[in-house]
């Protein structure tokens, strides 16, 4: 019997008293005890019906029960599907019925409200609290701490993971053993990972980054994790010492840079740091080195593929790119119109082919088949070029594309210059309908802390350095940009709220 992902990530792990998760409250959980959790956790699934191939639905604050439930729904042939926290039952009541799920855990809290949900969509609903409390708890703990992995194709589905929803309603990305599998056993190779390791998690774990790239190679290496709720300053600069690697989405590095107290001496021991999620700002991979010496790997993947390429561990890690394509990854730029492959150096849409790609939609056949062709291209969505080198850069999303007088727009390119000017902290340049142009160009600005921004002056320079078509033909000045958890800029809720400036 074999269960393919069980198999390589969790059982050389049982019965072993090797740190796996060292927790905020200064306990440690050895990978034994936790999978004699997940034995427990996966016999509580089987007591409430839940079958092979059954979606078990989570809504629930990261904890390290919550982790064994992943691993509890892997060894028990169920499909895992982690929800983002900030859903609201509005949200959580389309989720939950498009992937008819099984089981619904969520939090204590929510309850009661989500009853109705449950029942409409044919759920069981079971609660997990921050703590560890709830029903499910209640449940896990009358198990028996023994369970057989159920087996399971490599083609057979281990997660249904939900894109973040950025450009559009989110989709349901359904991922194989094999998908996940292959991905860790390269990245674990690509970034040297080893179980001395100990990763500073405080990503959440509804999302690819935290659940696959951080968890999944963890497991796979053996080493263990500083596993924190979320990402709290002060935490992170405590804990920081314990660690030997991070990953964290750029956010998480501006907001670090922004503390006098991250230093060189603090982060001398580390071995690396790696970013990913949204684009790493050739600025702060910059301001980060002078600070500290690392030099940020960036990397780049999505719901759909988990990682696609990576900046080398050896070798020029090459601010403002994602690298090379990973081993087994083949990765080409196409025409958006003709799907021809173009030419090194020139801006298209980015396709990707490999063992990671996901094996389409939930219930989206007609969706399915437009973006992942029969020949194993996946149509990522995002504009990107391959420079002479072979780094892949990515200039942006095809539906942040601008298109104005004919002219097809690249907001990166904008923004980057918006960027460098003075005063200028960070920007987002969207199109908005514009009755000559068809679209035309809107900067929003956010100053650097404490300046302000003339918008008059930027018009200038942008007058003198920008072609007429590029410049922004109106400026907003803002706070600060609208952000999901993961740290991507909405646009879609920016180009709704100046959706009228050319009106
Ligand atoms: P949706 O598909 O629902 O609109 P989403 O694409 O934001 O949402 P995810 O799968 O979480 O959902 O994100 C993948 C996207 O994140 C990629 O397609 C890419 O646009 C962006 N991304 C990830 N890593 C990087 C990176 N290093 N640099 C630039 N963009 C990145
Ligand atoms: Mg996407």
């Amino acid at each position: 019997m074999t269960n393919p992902l069980y198999d390589a990530l969790f059982a050389p792990h049982e019965g072993k008293t090797t740190p796996f998760l060292k927790l905020s409250d200064g306990t440690t959980v050895s990978h034994g005890a936790f999978l004699q959790e997940v034995d427990r956790t996966a016999n509580a699934l089987v007591s409430l019906g839940v079958a092979p191939g059954d979606r078990v639905a989570v809504h629930v604050i990261k904890s390290r029960q919550a982790l064994a439930l992943y691993a509890a729904c892997v060894k028990s042939g169920a499909v895992f599907l982690p929800l983002n926290t900030a859903y609201t039952p509005r949200e959580l009541e389309y989720f939950v019925g498009d992937s008819g799920a099984a089981l619904f855990v969520c939090d204590p809290s929510e309850e009661a409200e989500l009853r109705d949900i449950a029942a409409q969509t044919g759920a069981q609903l079971k609660t997990l609290g921050a703590n560890g409390e709830g029903s499910l708890t209640d449940l896990v703990a009358a198990q028996p701490a023994a369970f057989t992995p159920v087996a399971r194709d490599k083609d057979d589905l281990a997660a249904l993971l939900y894109t973040s929803g950025t450009t559009g309603r989110s989709k349901g990305a359904m991922l194989t053993h094999e998908n996940l599998l292959s991905n860790a056993k390269s990245l674990v190779e690509a970034w040297r990972f080893t179980r001395d390791d100990v990763l500073l998690h405080a990503l959440p774990i509804f999302h690819s980054h935290g659940l696959f790239v951080a968890t999944n190679v963890m497991l796979l290496a053996g080493g263990s994790m500083i596993f924190l709720p979320k990402f709290d300053v002060e935490t992170v600069l405590s804990r920081l010492p314990e660690a030997t690697t991070m990953m964290g989405v750029p956010t998480f590095y501006t907001r670090l840079l922004d503390e006098a107290r991250f230093s060189k001496d603090l982060v001398a021991h580390m071995r690396l740091f790696i970013s990913g999620s949204a684009p790493l700002l050739a600025d702060t991979h910059t301001q980060f080195e002078d600070r500290t010496g690392h030099r940020i790997l960036e990397r780049y993947g999505m719901t759909e593929t988990s990682m696609n390429t990576s900046n080398p561990y050896e070798g020029a890690r090459r601010a403002g790119t994602v690298g090379f394509p990973l081993p087994g990854v083949e990765a080409k730029v196409c025409d958006p119109e003709t799907g021809a492959e173009l030419p090194t150096g020139e801006i298209g849409v980015l396709w990707v082919r490999g063992p990671n790609v996901f094996k389409g939609y939930w219930q989206m056949p007609e969706k399915t088949r437009e973006e992942l062709r029969d020949d194993g291209f996946f149509i990522t969505g995002d504009l990107s070029l391959i420079d002479a080198k072979g780094y892949v850069h990515i200039v942006g999303r095809g539906k942040d594309l601008i298109i104005s007088g004919g002219y097809n727009i690249y907001p990166k390119e904008i923004e980057l210059f918006l960027d460098a000017l003075p005063n200028v902290k960070e920007s987002a340049v969207i199109g908005a309908p514009h009755p000559d142009f068809g679209e035309s160009v809107i900067a929003v600005l956010v100053p650097e802390d404490g300046a302000t921004i003339d918008a008059s002056a930027i018009q200038e320079i942008a007058r003198r350095d920008l072609a007429g078509f590029k410049r922004p033909r109106h400026i907003e000045v803002v706070a600060e940009l609208p952000r999901n958890t993961m740290g991507k800029v909405q646009k879609n809720q920016l180009r709704e709220k100046f959706a009228a400036a050319f009106q």
